[in-house]
């Protein structure tokens, strides 16, 4: 063992248009920041292929954050899903350098489409997912009890205790749904809000979750930690959730990164970095 693990960014954005100006530096900066990998998330059929060979190009270089990326079909877009060919998805996250399925999930917030076209598309990814045996990536706001439901009919026989079903993304509930998904196998993803002095509730229920199941994100360009309120978020900023979690936990800084990089690398099955110090 040498050195302190680099981070982990599990959840990104980079394929956002407000990335379009800088995106090299972005990436430049993620890696001088210590962030040795970070998965691009993709939330729509449109968005599969820019993910896959943003990957592919990150990594076809020297240096910088290795990429891997997720191949999802986020519930804002469930009624394009209506005659979708699903085959093309399992196609798609086929991909070597694809290691999960999602953002999945339901959105009862900023919903753009009803609750029934959301459940239809959650399940048709589940079972996308389930073929090529992936885990996956769960969005889920105020619809605890529906995600909660029907992770439970996929995911409720399978004994995935040790975290292999996926991870809940900003998660953002109760202790109970929490509780819940840990017990299905799910990490529970952190990010940028729990750096907001409002966010008192979320940190009561985070001190609960055990540090082994939990992975960090930056759900960039969105949910800047608190110092950058307002601004675009980046995967650099990830330092700051990462020393958020170690005031929480009372770990060093060194500590939150090797456990939560190592979280991930189980949640999405990955040997470690190639440029791992
Ligand atoms: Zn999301
Ligand atoms: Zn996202």
């Amino acid at each position: 063992m040498s050195g302190p693990d680099g981070l982990i960014d599990t959840h990104a954005h980079l394929c956002d248009p407000r990335f379009d100006p800088d995106r090299e530096a972005v990436l430049a900066r993620a890696g001088a920041g210590g962030i040795v990998t970070i998965v691009e998330i993709a939330d729509r059929p449109a968005g599969w292929e820019a993910s896959r060979s943003l990957a592919l190009s990150a990594n076809g270089k020297e240096t910088g954050p290795r990429m891997l990326w997720s191949c999802g079909f986020h519930p804002h877009y469930a009624q394009e899903a209506a005659g979708f060919d699903f085959t093309s998805m399992v196609g798609a996250a086929r991909d070597p350098d694809c290691v999960a399925v999602g953002e999945i999930g339901l959105d009862t917030v900023k919903s753009r489409s009803s609750r029934d076209d959301q459940i239809r598309l959650f399940r048709e990814a589940l079972e996308v997912a389930g073929e090529l045996d992936k885990p996956v990536v769960i969005h889920c706001r105020e619809a605890q009890a529906d995600t909660l439901r029907i992770l439970r009919s996929f995911f409720g026989g399978l004994s995935r205790r040790d975290g292999a079903a996926g991870v809940i993304h900003c998660f953002s509930g109760d202790i109970h749904f929490a509780e819940g998904c840990l017990d299905l196998g799910f990490y529970i993803g952190v990010d940028g809000p729990v750096t907001y002095p409002s966010s008192g509730p979320l940190r009561e229920v985070l001190r609960q979750v055990p540090l082994d199941r939990i992975v960090l994100e930056t759900d960039c360009p969105y949910l800047p930690p608190q110092a950058m309120r307002g601004q675009r978020n980046e995967p650099a900023a990830l330092g700051d959730i990462s020393r958020k979690l170690a005031g929480l936990f009372d770990r060093s800084p060194d500590e939150i990164a090797r456990i939560t990089s190592e979280n991930a690398r189980t949640l999405f099955r990955l040997r470690r970095p190639r440029r791992d110090p």
